[in-house]
């Protein structure tokens, strides 16, 4: 497999000199959401996927800060409390689980040396 001549959508939203804070959880769930595969270069979208994935991105990180982020291993927020988000995940930590929209198995990848899932069906933009 070759490189893209520009960095995976994945990889670019995971650069912090592009992009400032956004997790590795929250990519996955965003991407999958505007329903662009991770493995787009970042410079084939279309306006209006990029439209998507911004709409997708801030409407992610809200559904995380309602239910106080993901609990992962042994986060806990200033309460002491755990974080329910990751009950609600969509493709984050569900290599091999049906869709939640298609059923179809979530397929997982490394990319930019981070584990990054997906539905090949819902996320087919990448063949546009
Ligand atoms: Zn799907």
């Amino acid at each position: 497999m070759t490189a893209p001549p520009t960095p995976a959508i994945k990889v670019a939203l995971l650069d912090q000199s592009l992009v400032a804070g956004l997790g590795n959880i929250y990519v996955d769930e965003s991407l999958f959401q505007a329903g662009i595969h991770p493995l787009t270069p970042a410079n084939v979208l279309t306006i209006e996927q990029i439209a998507d994935l911004n709409r997708a991105i801030k409407s992610t990180l809200r559904r995380a800060l309602r239910h106080r982020g993901s609990t992962l291993r042994d986060y806990r927020d200033a309460d002491g409390q755990a974080g329910s988000f990751q009950s609600m995940h969509r493709v984050y930590d569900r290599a091999g689980k049906p869709c939640r929209k298609c059923r179809t198995p979530i397929e997982r990848i490394v990319l930019g040396g981070r584990s990054t899932h997906f539905c090949p069906k819902c996320q087919n933009a990448r063949a546009k």
